[in-house]
């Protein structure tokens, strides 16, 4: 351990400042995407197997839901631009914007460059929950997703239903990719229902039972043209561990939903960043 300064706990006591305050970040109109889903009938629906991946096709206006269905389970969820499969969720720049779980009015965005709105939730019944004494919440973009690698890592062997391969598996059957292509396009999650927080003595990664129960549902708002790709993952609820076959999985159910047309007056498709992307040169 290195010598503390003798101004060590002046230091410390330095009170925090927000990294990027979002007051002048777009605020989504709840009201309209409300009115609008109020309207919507079903158009489509996947049912996720446990510990496999299925992907969805959702269109710019659409809304879809990820249900709790039989029981308990935890859901790693991808999107990408349907037309460019190369942007996709930022879930490092989503947490930095609006922290490290995320709920109702808040945004999923895309990768840089592209950095905007590439769906907005629109309702969460787990909004209740808040931050548990642990400091544990629900629905995290701090987590990664579950893979064979980190498990070969620690623990050695070869497992196949990780979360990582899951959605691998259901990227290449959707896009017809070979398994190593869309393996590359696999990215960091938004854990759907899954509870997590950091230990406060060590700052740990940590999870536990998930309070989310059948019926429990995330409502988003598609904000481009989407293909959503959701893990149902072997962890089941992630009350004890993940990577093997031992937890309890269920399945997750995703429906997708279209306004009327003129629901969405006044709303228009999010364009991509408008950075000119000459980086000073
Ligand atoms: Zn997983």
């Amino acid at each position: 351990m290195t010598q503390a300064p003798p101004d060590a706990e002046a230091r410390r006591a330095i009170s925090p400042v927000i990294c990027y305050p979002i007051d002048t970040l777009p605020v989504p109109d709840l009201g309209l995407y409300h009115s609008a889903r109020a309207t919507a009938g079903k158009v489509g629906e996947v049912l996720v197997p446990p510990r496999e991946g299925r992907c969805f096709e959702v269109k710019a206006g659409q809304f879809f839901r990820i249900s709790s269905v039989e029981g308990p389970q935890v859901g790693d969820l991808n999107l990408h631009n349907l037309h460019d499969l190369k942007e996709r969720f930022f879930s490092g720049k989503t947490r930095a914007l609006h922290g490290t779980h995320v709920t109702t009015g808040e945004r999923l965005w895309s990768n840089l460059p592209y950095l905007r709105p590439m769906a907005t939730i629109i309702e969460d019944t787990l909004g209740w929950y808040g931050i548990d004494p642990f400091g544990g919440s629900v629905h995290d973009v701090i987590g990664t997703r579950c893979d064979p690698y980190t498990g070969n890592l620690l623990a050695g062997g070869h497992y196949h239903h990780c979360c990582h391969s899951n959605l691998t598996r259901s990227l290449a059957d959707h896009t017809g990719l070979p398994l190593s292509e869309a393996e590359m396009l696999v990215h960091d999650v938004l854990n759907v229902f899954m509870c997590t927080g950091f230990t406060r003595d060590t700052g740990q990664y940590f999870m536990k039972a998930s309070p989310v129960r059948p019926g429990d549902y995330l409502d988003f708002f598609a904000e481009i043209d989407l293909l959503g790709n959701l893990s149902a993952c072997p962890g089941g609820d992630c009350s004890s561990e993940h990577s093997s076959d031992t937890a309890a999985c269920h399945p997750l159910l995703v429906e997708i939903f279209a306004p009327v047309p003129g629901a969405l007056d006044g709303w228009s498709e999010p364009p991509v960043n408008a950075y000119d992307r000459s980086h000073g040169r």
